[in-house]
């Protein structure tokens, strides 16, 4: 069994994927090109906004807003504890402070009040200024935007969706990728919509940005790349992997989004007597990135994994520890702030496999193991 399953998707799309594929080695244009643009038209008409900038990687579309809002030393960057390294890491890189936010008890996502609580304590400080908040739409459930941008509203901050997994989620109808000032995605493979290496998108309906952005991407360019009028990066999305996504894009709206949403719902119905199954509040879509249960303690997790393992099937810990305890980030005093949701989290997820092309008996089969582990 695997816990995310590329091979099925292509072998059902294989047809469609090579002749893509052979299609840009025959015309031989590897960067830019006709398949970049009409996936960017097509990934903007689908989350609901006005442009798409397609780039090397999620993380690079988080950097490239760090770059065009001028993020630098000095400035604070809201971040949530409990997320993948990189939403703090494009902040550090910068030379901004990344200050850790605690997550919502039930939903796992950037918690209002506690953020609220964070900025105020920054602002008494006075040695940073605050400047950007980075809502994670964590395991594809989006952030709780509606209170977020009032936040960021109050306190004039700009504010960047990390929707890296949330891509497909909606809010009462409203998309994943539409939230904020600007969004990032990531086509990373393992991500809801994935491509076959790395890739990444912005998403945004202000129009300066959004040419800020194009030229910050292709080494600051201004008329064309040779004419350099400011200093940017080079972070781009292959042709190659555009036309696979242009396949990949319209499976995931033709059918699997629901499908991940039918296997969340199956899980749902043998487990919620048992574990705590994912929290969808009222109003919300997950596209499921990941479908995470929450045990009662580290001794349970682990006795649980460990029979996975043994009957075959993969799990993973996402994630094993709090932002604010990296490594990279001890430089960052982060003792001042409450982790206690995080720091449970951490000791007490187990994500299962989820796919849309996980079959009824192997969901059977991993709840039968589960409900024996307990
Ligand atoms: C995967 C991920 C990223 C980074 O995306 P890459 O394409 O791997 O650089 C950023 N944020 C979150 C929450 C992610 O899960």
């Amino acid at each position: 069994m695997e816990f995310r399953d590329l091979k099925s998707q292509y072998q059902k799309y294989k047809g469609e994927i090579d002749s893509a594929i052979q299609n840009v080695l025959s015309k031989g244009t590897f960067i830019g090109g006709k398949e970049v643009n009409e996936l960017e038209d097509q990934l903007s008409e689908y989350v609901g906004v006005k442009h798409c900038i397609t780039c090397a990687n999620g993380t690079e579309a988080m950097t490239l807003l760090m770059m065009a809002w001028d993020i630098k030393e000095g400035d604070a960057v809201f971040v949530p504890d409990f997320t993948f390294f990189s939403t703090g890491e494009v902040v550090a890189f910068k030379g901004a402070t990344p200050v850790f936010v605690d997550v919502n008890r039930d939903t796992y996502n950037l918690d209002p009040e506690k953020l609220e609580m964070a900025i105020l304590k920054v602002i008494e400080e006075g040695t940073l200024t605050p400047k950007v908040i980075i809502p994670v739409d964590l395991f594809g459930l989006p952030a709780n935007h509606f209170e977020i941008s009032k936040i960021a509203k109050k306190y004039d901050l700009y504010v960047l969706e990390d929707a890296a997994q949330g891509f497909g989620g909606s809010i009462d109808g409203k998309k994943a990728g539409s939230f904020g000032d600007a969004a990032t995605t990531s086509f990373f493979p393992a991500k809801p919509l994935g491509c076959y290496g790395d890739g990444g998108a912005i998403f945004t309906d202000d129009d300066k940005l959004a040419s800020l952005l194009k030229s910050l991407k292709v080494h600051g360019k201004g008329e064309n790349k040779y004419d350099n009028v400011r200093i940017g990066v080079n972070s781009r999305l292959d042709t190659l992997q555009a036309a696979i996504l242009l396949v990949k894009l319209k499976a995931f709206i033709n059918h699997e989004v629901e499908d991940v949403n039918r296997v969340a719902s199956l899980y749902n119905q043998h487990l919620k007597e048992f574990v705590e199954i994912p929290v969808i509040p009222e109003g919300y879509h997950s596209s499921f990135a990941q479908y995470t249960i929450k045990l009662k303690n580290l001794e349970q997790r682990n006795t649980m994994q460990q029979k996975l393992k043994e009957s075959g099937i993969p799990s993973m810990v996402y994630y094993v520890k709090p932002m604010h305890l990296q490594g990279a980030f001890s430089r960052i005093n982060g003792e001042e702030f409450d982790y206690e949701v995080t720091n449970n989290l951490c000791e007490t997820v187990l994500s299962l496999p989820m796919h849309p092309y996980l079959e009824l008996k192997d969901i059977e089969q991993i709840c039968k193991v589960i409900k024996s582990s307990i």
